[in-house]
């Protein structure tokens, strides 16, 4: 009998722990994952978490999870994201693992048409590879050239690859480049000689392409006379340019043409002496003024009063004023119109650059400014202007003897000729009087520059 008693306690007290147990794991509060536990995202893209259900017993607890971890997408690698909850003192945890991967090609970008010459091997025209992870990958592309056609590829640190397949056409339609030894507009005085320079012949395919000359100059009868260079490459594209050949009468050839003297730099030391010889001579110029010399900022009444034109070429002068920004420029330019105003009554609409547009000395101050410039002057409605002849005398070497020879020689090239002198060298103010005689004899219109007349505009200065 008490053996079955026994028997019975045991068996009552599993079936009790069984009991125990069974309640134990339904009341352990139930987290479900939506989606995967191990789950991929692509690299700099959103990462969504599907989200999660929780239940304790029957009823839903999901707003009781706390989640852990977090995933950025802007940097590989693998996340885990914790998701815990505890419900009087019963606990239980998930946890998910996010890769965030590279799935994405680098991008290779071919430059150049895949045009080869004849008979010649392809010569490369360029190619890049950029990577969204990765960055510039150009150095790693392999290049394989086969007859028909190149074969780039490149794989980035993920194992993600690309091909591009340039295609060869083995043609040749560029035209050989020729290039004149000399100018391409040359006076001669009648009687002169004409000294054939010759081309220099270039092209894309051919190493030797011939040069034909065609023409010729009579110096003893004025006239236009055109000498014709003609080039033919292998491939049958043929270029031609012409040179032509002023020959005109010494005495004559500056009638019906303009020369518009210009000044830069000053009022200075010496601009009262450039006036003197203007009004003896009965010329008229143009000044463009700075105020490097405030001292002689009458002389620009004194300049406006005998005729000539005033405009501006910047108050300081200085590159690392003018070409710091546009704002600095106008700020400079005002400054420099508000003396011309006080000066001479009015205000002028007219500049120069410092260095001419063309100059590239802004370069290493606000590379380009000086075409933003022109954007924003011209907008005002000023005009600037250039010049078409240098008499060279802001060098070191000139000479009143260099000085005049330029002038000379270059005027009445076409038919207007703003020629640059700065009314602040001596060399120029010596050699003055011959120029003058010099261009006058030869029956030149002496002109001063207004908003609308003939501007000379250089190319822009380009920076490298
Ligand atoms: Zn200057």
């Amino acid at each position: 009998m008490k053996h079955e008693i026994d028997f019975i306690i045991k068996v009552l007290f599993i079936l009790l722990l069984s009991l125990i147990s069974i309640l134990i794991i339904f009341t352990k509060p139930n987290i479900t994952l939506r989606g995967n536990e191990v789950m991929e995202v692509n690299y700099n893209t959103e990462f969504k978490d599907p989200g999660y259900i929780a239940t304790f017993i029957v009823s839903n607890v999901t707003k009781k999870v706390k989640v852990k971890g977090f995933v950025d997408t802007t940097k590989l690698g693998v996340y885990k994201i914790d998701y815990n909850l505890s419900i009087n003192g019963f606990k239980n945890s998930k946890s998910r693992i996010v890769k965030v991967v590279d799935k994405k090609k680098p991008v290779i970008e071919l430059i150049g048409n895949g045009n080869t010459c004849p008979g010649k091997s392809y010569v490369e025209e360029g190619y890049k590879a950029i990577d969204e992870i990765d960055g510039d990958l150009t150095s790693l592309i392999k290049v394989n050239v086969l007859d028909e056609k190149v074969v780039y590829s490149v794989t980035d640190k993920s194992g993600n690859s690309s091909i591009a397949t340039r295609k060869l056409n083995i043609i040749d339609d560029i035209k050989p480049t020729i290039t004149l030894n000399g100018s391409n507009y040359i006076t001669i005085y009648t009687g002169g000689t004409y000294n054939e320079l010759g081309a220099n012949v270039t092209d894309n395919c051919d190493d030797q392409v011939a040069l034909k000359i065609d023409g010729n100059v009579d110096t003893s009868k004025v006239g236009k006379y055109n000498i014709t260079y003609t080039a033919t490459d292998k491939s049958g594209n043929t270029e031609s340019i012409i040179r032509t050949i002023n020959v005109v009468d010494r005495l004559k050839d500056g009638i019906g043409k303009n020369i518009y003297l210009t000044f830069d730099d000053g009022p200075g030391p010496l601009t009262q002496q450039f006036l003197a010889i203007l009004d003896k001579y009965g010329v008229k110029a143009t000044f463009f003024v700075t105020n490097q010399f405030p001292n002689y900022q009458y002389l620009i009444g004194e300049e406006a009063k005998r005729g000539h034109a005033i405009a501006v070429h910047t108050y300081t002068h200085s590159y690392d004023v003018v070409y710091k920004s546009v704002d600095s420029y106008v700020d400079d330019f005002n400054r420099m119109n508000e003396i011309i105003k006080q000066q001479t009554g009015s205000y002028s609409n007219m500049f120069r650059y410092p260095g001419g547009s063309s100059n590239t000395v802004h370069c290493s101050r606000n590379p380009g400014v000086t075409r933003d410039i022109a954007d924003t002057m011209l907008k005002l409605g000023y005009q600037y202007f250039d010049w078409n002849l240098s008499s060279g005398d802001a060098s070191g070497y000139a000479t009143r003897d260099s000085v005049y020879k330029a002038v000379a020689n270059g005027a009445g090239a076409s038919e207007n000729t703003v020629i640059l002198m700065h009314d602040i060298k001596s060399s120029t103010l010596s050699a003055l009087p011959s120029i003058i005689e010099n261009l006058q004899s030869r029956g030149f219109t002496f002109k001063t520059l207004d908003k609308n007349s003939f501007a000379p505009h250089h190319s822009f200065g380009i920076c490298r």
